[in-house]
């Protein structure tokens, strides 16, 4: 009896897996991934915390509700949890996933070792970038099957861990797109931008916030178009495709953060490939 009730009790722990569209879409349990928690019928929503971090909790398919939650690639594969109303916590496994090299040369050398005044400036917008990933707003995203933000074919895919003149450095944070500098870059779902800045790293970006802790950063840009404070509808542009920062041709890098995790933004457009 003892051995049932234990049994019974590691069951419903580990959640059953939920079986909408937008839990197959997106249901990537892998650093860098998703992973789609079920958190079961209720009334109302309840609330979700993974790491101390708000969730992005959604009713699907007017049924169930579930927490979708963005994985850093720091994260260790085995089983994670999900807090829920402050109750006992769900569990969900995370397996592994190989991420390939990329080896790139930089003409600019302050690009790769920057100097005692650029490594000030590098830190001070990477503190005004990650309270910007921090923000986390009441709105339901528009869409979560999202369109690509440019048309043109994905070319350095993310994770990729990189080095810049054979120098290992963070790995590849988002997902590149091949476009002529110029091309119109389209929000992939409605939302806000939050901040836009001239980078040191990513040149001139748009941060745009779709909703509850999902919010993607454009970067690279020749041109942007947009004011921190503007609503976008889906498919409105914020810019126009460059190569200003630390590239080495016009593209457009996509990051896509979910709970302060910076995630695969080809899970979102259908392209994900394991
Ligand atoms: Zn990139």
């Amino acid at each position: 009896m003892r051995f049932l009730l234990l049994m019974l009790s590691f069951c419903l722990t580990l959640p059953a897996q939920a079986e909408g569209f937008i839990s197959r879409l997106l249901h990537k349990p892998v650093p860098g991934g998703v992973a789609v928690v079920d958190l079961g019928q209720a009334a109302s929503a309840p609330s979700a915390s993974y790491q101390g971090k708000p969730l992005l909790v959604i009713h699907e398919d007017g049924q169930r509700w579930i927490a979708i939650v963005g994985l850093p690639l720091s994260t260790a594969p085995g089983l994670q949890q999900v807090e829920v109303n402050g109750q006992q916590p769900l569990s969900f496994q995370v397996g592994s996933r190989q991420y390939a090299e990329q080896r790139i040369t930089i003409k600019n050398q302050q690009q790769v070792n920057p100097n005692a005044a650029n490594l000030e400036r590098i830190e001070r917008e990477l503190a005004e970038q990650t309270r910007a990933y921090r923000q986390f707003s009441a709105r339901q995203p528009s869409n979560l099957l999202f369109d690509k933000p440019v048309n043109g074919p994905l070319s350095s895919p993310f994770g990729l861990r990189r080095f810049f003149n054979g120098e290992e450095r963070n790995p590849h944070s988002g997902l590149d797109f091949a476009a002529n500098r110029g091309t119109p870059i389209k929000a992939p779902a409605a939302g806000r931008v939050i901040l836009i800045g001239d980078y040191f790293f990513n040149g001139k970006t748009v941060f745009v916030d779709h909703g509850q802790g999902l919010i993607s950063m454009f970067c690279h840009l020749s041109e942007i178009g947009v004011q921190v404070g503007d609503e976008l509808p889906r498919g409105g542009v914020l810019g126009k495709v460059g190569a200003t920062g630390r590239a080495t041709g016009p593209h457009l890098h996509w990051n896509l953060s979910l709970n302060d995790a910076r995630i695969d933004p080809a899970i979102f457009i259908g392209a994900f490939k394991p």
